[in-house]
């Protein structure tokens, strides 16, 4: 019986530390008010992080990063068609 028991531990405990780091993540993924954006100097459209067009602003040498929509707002920055419209 009591190497059922060892055994149950034994596959509970990595569960537990396994869980523990996924707790810790959760409240940077939940904060929806610090939405950074990426702005392009020459386009002045902001976009996703993820957006194809970063990518290109990089290539371009145009990314400047906003902390916020209303901060990429008030440089005068227009939101991209693409990665903006989908929210
Ligand atoms: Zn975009």
């Amino acid at each position: 019986m009591t190497s059922i028991r060892a055994l149950a531990f034994g596959l509970l405990l990595p569960g537990f530390l396994m869980a523990a780091p996924r707790l810790d993540d959760k409240p940077k993924a939940s904060i929806p008010k610090a939405h950074p954006v990426v702005g392009c100097k020459d386009t002045k459209m902001y976009h996703e992080p993820d957006c194809k067009w970063v990518k290109e602003i990089e290539k371009a040498g145009t990314r400047v990063d906003f902390p916020s929509i209303s901060a990429a707002k008030k440089a005068h920055m227009k939101p991209c068609a693409d990665c903006m419209n989908k929210k």
